[in-house]
């Protein structure tokens, strides 16, 4: 019985130094090495959600307070200011550079459609938003909803996402904005547009990029996307 328990004193004593070794090893790194891995989680989601469009450099409006023409139809306001990190200004003047909400058109069998212009230095310059006349027709869910979409395109968003919130290709009645793409997002604007976050990726892009690269530093060229 004394045997067992200083054997069992023993391997107290023993697991206790092995958690203060542990813990004094991994003291003052762990933080930082977790913090580390989030970052690069978050800059290979950029790079596959946005920076891809000008080859590992971030593309976005040069102000984090983006100037929104035609926003008239019921709720359409509500449903663009739900988006984080950034601010909308409705403006009843065409602005020079910001969203225009075009309205209702004829778009074939989708349900909204944001098309974008940016120039070649990672700003964006213009996007305009338009939704289907037969949005009803098409079971395109709330009309609201597709202008949260649309919008989400505009101010970053450059791919649909697969993870049953409102970015999906396919929303099918979901109106969530993921935190996943409210993180994509949060780091977007922190960086300057145009921002080169190659050296931020895990893995290495292929090496092609580096010197075929759309990015230009003066911006003299512009570039034109669609997303429904
Ligand atoms: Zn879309």
């Amino acid at each position: 019985m004394w045997k067992f328990f200083f054997d069992l004193q023993k391997a107290r004593i023993g697991l206790l130094i092995v958690v203060l070794l542990l813990t004094a090893c991994s003291g003052g790194s762990s933080s930082g090495a977790k913090e580390e891995t989030a970052v690069l989680g978050d800059y290979s989601d950029l790079y596959q959600y946005n920076a891809y469009l000008l080859d590992g450099h971030t593309v976005r409006w040069v102000s984090t307070t983006i100037p929104v023409y035609g926003a008239t139809g019921a709720g359409w306001r509500k449903a663009i200011k739900r988006w984080p990190t950034v601010n909308f200004r409705f403006v009843a003047t065409k602005p020079a550079w910001g969203i225009h909400i075009l309205g209702y058109d004829d778009l074939g069998n989708i349900c909204g459609l944001a098309s974008f212009t940016y120039d070649s230095a990672g700003a964006l310059e213009r996007c305009t938003v338009k939704v289907s006349i037969l949005h009803e027709d098409l079971n395109c869910a709330r009309v609201t909803d597709t202008i949260t979409h649309e919008i989400g395109h505009c101010i970053g968003v450059f791919k649909h996402t697969t993870d049953g919130g409102l970015m999906d290709e396919k929303a099918d009645g979901s109106s969530e904005i993921t935190s996943s793409v409210a993180a994509i997002l949060g780091l977007l604007y922190t960086l300057a547009p145009g921002t080169d976050i190659r050296d931020q990726l895990l893995a290495r892009r292929p090496g092609s990029m580096r010197a075929m690269s759309r990015y230009q530093a003066d911006g003299g060229k512009r570039y034109s996307r669609s997303w429904h």
